[in-house]
């Protein structure tokens, strides 16, 4: 049977349910710095700076010409 891989939070080290938790991609202006990325519980997701991010494909409909 294979062992099921455990999603660990990478800021409370808690376990992340199935279908919970958030994954953090940070990409930096420079190329060259790479990109880290971190696994987060839904707490920590929610404690993290940042803004929602309008899904591509779809225009706001205000938005200022
Ligand atoms: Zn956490």
């Amino acid at each position: 049977m294979a062992r099921k891989t455990v999603l660990v939070c990478d800021s409370c080290s808690k376990e992340i349910d199935d279908g919970k938790g958030a994954t953090l991609r940070l990409t930096y202006a420079d190329a060259r710095r790479g990109a880290k990325q971190a696994d987060l519980c839904e707490v920590c997701a929610q404690d993290l700076p940042g803004h929602a991010v309008a899904r591509r494909g779809r225009r706001p409909k205000n938005a200022a010409a």
